[in-house]
């Protein structure tokens, strides 16, 4: 059923995304590394990067979207999910009403944004997580939706591209989260035995339950440069081993030195790269084909 066109009612036309983000002149943000203030539309044009000190700043979902995808040229799909609560849970706050207000804030359904378009003028699914987005926490909805669009890749046979932003399970949805873990690893599993390409970008942060399942199962792992990566965040871990820890712990250069990553890229180098990948893994599979 995945192999058939996406129904009309799942899909986002492109041209509603590609929109440029509506800035009023003279907004300023404050780098949150180096405290300079910057014009938030020079922010925007630089990739959301700090001209002053290159910190990457966070992007939501979408404007990984129109970084990774030829301009215009995509289209979401599976735009229509939506969990509900299935524990009851409350904290502060009633679950349902968090997700109201997420969804407010973000124009979104759920933490994660599914599209399928051309990179570099091959097709390629990209399934992206936004942290404003309840932290990019991955619930139900999350991972149903990173599953169907590694569905989607195995039965088109194209490259899936994960993009991970997030702080892990969704505490919410409790064991219904924890068990989205196990899910999208089997899903990932699926693509790695019928031969599709999978790459998995790491941008800041990826941690947790995202970085215990489907994060850390790309064909290859791609990380922007300074993201935090792990399962546990580096004060438990000093806590528990009750020492200090390296200089560069659980960040991407310190990753990619110890074999845990296997690419570090400042932003401005991902569509390029990404685009490379994509050509080059399509070719050989496709070369691989009897
Ligand atoms: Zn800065």
């Amino acid at each position: 059923m995945i192999n058939q066109p996406i129904p009309k009612r799942d899909r986002k036309p492109s041209s509603d995304l590609v929109k440029p983000l509506d800035i009023p002149p003279g907004l300023v943000e404050t780098c949150k590394k180096c405290n300079e203030r910057i014009d938030k539309k020079q922010l925007v044009d630089n990739l959301w990067v700090c001209p002053k000190c290159d910190h990457h700043h966070r992007i939501p979902a979408r404007e990984w979207l129109k970084l990774l995808f030829d301009p215009g040229d995509y289209e979401e799909f599976d735009s229509n999910l939506y969990t509900v609560n299935p524990l009851n849970f409350y904290d502060s706050q009633d679950y349902r009403d968090r997700l109201k207000s997420a969804r407010l804030k973000t124009r979104l359904d759920d933490a994660c944004v599914n599209a399928r378009g051309k990179i570099g003028g091959m097709p390629a699914l990209v399934s992206a997580l936004d942290f404003y987005f309840l932290g990019g926490s991955m619930g139900s909805v999350v991972g149903e939706k990173v599953t169907r669009a590694s569905e989607r890749a195995l039965a088109e046979r194209i490259p899936l591209i994960t993009v991970s932003c997030s702080g892990g399970a969704r505490m919410q949805e409790g064991m219904f989260s924890l068990m989205q873990m196990a899910k999208t690893s089997n899903a990932c599993g699926r693509l790695r035995q019928a031969g599709i390409p999978y790459f998995s970008i790491l941008t800041d942060p990826s941690t947790a339950g995202v970085m215990a399942s489907f994060a850390s199962l790309g064909d290859l792992i791609i990380a922007e440069q300074g993201a935090l990566i792990g399962f546990a965040g580096p004060r438990v871990i000093a806590q528990t081993i009750g020492g200090e820890l390296p200089v560069g712990f659980q960040r991407a250069d310190f990753c990619r030195e110890h074999g845990f990553v296997d690419i570090v890229l400042h932003r401005r180098d991902m569509r390029k790269i990404v685009t490379r990948l994509v050509r080059m893994f399509t070719d050989s599979m496709n070369r691989a084909l009897p």
